[in-house]
């Protein structure tokens, strides 16, 4: 197969629960919408992305965990989410042996870089959930990635964080992957009456300029519902305020990267 390679997009932040799975899986039922060719990489033993995308982790005889030991090749692993349009390489519990399991390999930073390489071709766009930690797995996904989507909640300790964030990439940018950037800052599950989230919003912006997407991911009970029925909330409820907001991050994804070429 010829034509170029997937764009792939590090979903990061080491803060739990600030809406990387949510944004991952939503992104990609949006993009798919878009008709674009999308890979989902769950990257969090959690298998939060994966279990939100319909498939069953428990039943997954191989995983990404297979794929960063070389006991598996991406295509046999990969299998198309049960919604939204999209092919997923699923993880579960077996991903929390791979770091100890890795640390005596060469070149062990890389091996979710080589493994993509494979299947890059096939999709436009390849998006990997990080698990919420700035440890080996979260390496490789830089290690792998064209660039970084960062999901904050607009909080008080919110910009502190970003800062170790965005040394570790410049770390990575540096050694192991010069080509990386950060694509964009989403303000994530934001409630436009708090004034606090308000005032961290304009902080961010005058920070990171237009780093910071225009689309802003509202607080709404769709989105945290969709996931126990193993959807999208594009699929779940895609009149939802949730919904129509990630299929505006995904158009405006798409627009950015028009614009670049
Ligand atoms: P992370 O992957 O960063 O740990 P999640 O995406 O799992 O974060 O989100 C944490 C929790 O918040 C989940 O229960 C999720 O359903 C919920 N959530 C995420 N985004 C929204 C939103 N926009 N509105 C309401 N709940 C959300
Ligand atoms: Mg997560």
């Amino acid at each position: 197969m010829s034509g170029k390679a997937a764009h792939i997009l590090a979903v990061t932040n080491q803060k739990g629960g600030v809406g990387k799975t949510t944004t991952t899986v939503n992104l990609a039922a949006g993009l798919a919408l878009l008709e674009q060719r999308v890979l989902l990489v769950d990257l969090d033993p959690q298998g939060n992305a994966t279990m939100g995308s319909g498939v069953e982790k428990r039943d997954c005889q191989q995983t990404v965990y297979h794929v960063l030991l070389r006991q598996a090749v991406c295509r046999q692993v990969r299998r198309a989410a049960a919604n939204g349009g999209y092919d997923i390489l699923p993880a579960n519990r077996d991903l929390a042996g791979a770091e100890v399991e890795l640390v005596l390999e060469q070149g062990r930073e890389g091996r979710l870089r080589e493994a993509l390489g494979t299947v890059a071709q096939e999709y436009d766009y390849i998006l990997i959930d990080c698990p919420p930690a700035l440890n080996l797995l979260t390496v490789n996904a830089l290690a792998a990635a064209d660039a970084v989507l960062i999901p904050m909640q607009c909080e008080y300790y919110a910009l502190e964080g970003l800062s170790d964030l965005v040394n570790t990439v410049k770390r990575v940018k540096s050694s192991l992957n010069p080509a990386i950037e950060i694509e964009g800052l989403l303000r994530a599950m934001f409630d436009p009456r708090n004034t606090l989230a308000q005032q961290v919003s304009e902080q961010l912006k005058q920070h990171f300029g237009e780093k910071v997407y225009d689309t802003v991911i509202p607080r709404n009970v769709r989105v945290a519902e969709a996931p126990s029925y193993g959807m999208p909330v594009l699929v779940y409820d895609r009149h939802s305020k949730g919904a129509q907001a990630y299929m505006k991050l995904a158009e405006e994804i798409v627009g950015r990267r028009a614009g670049q070429h």
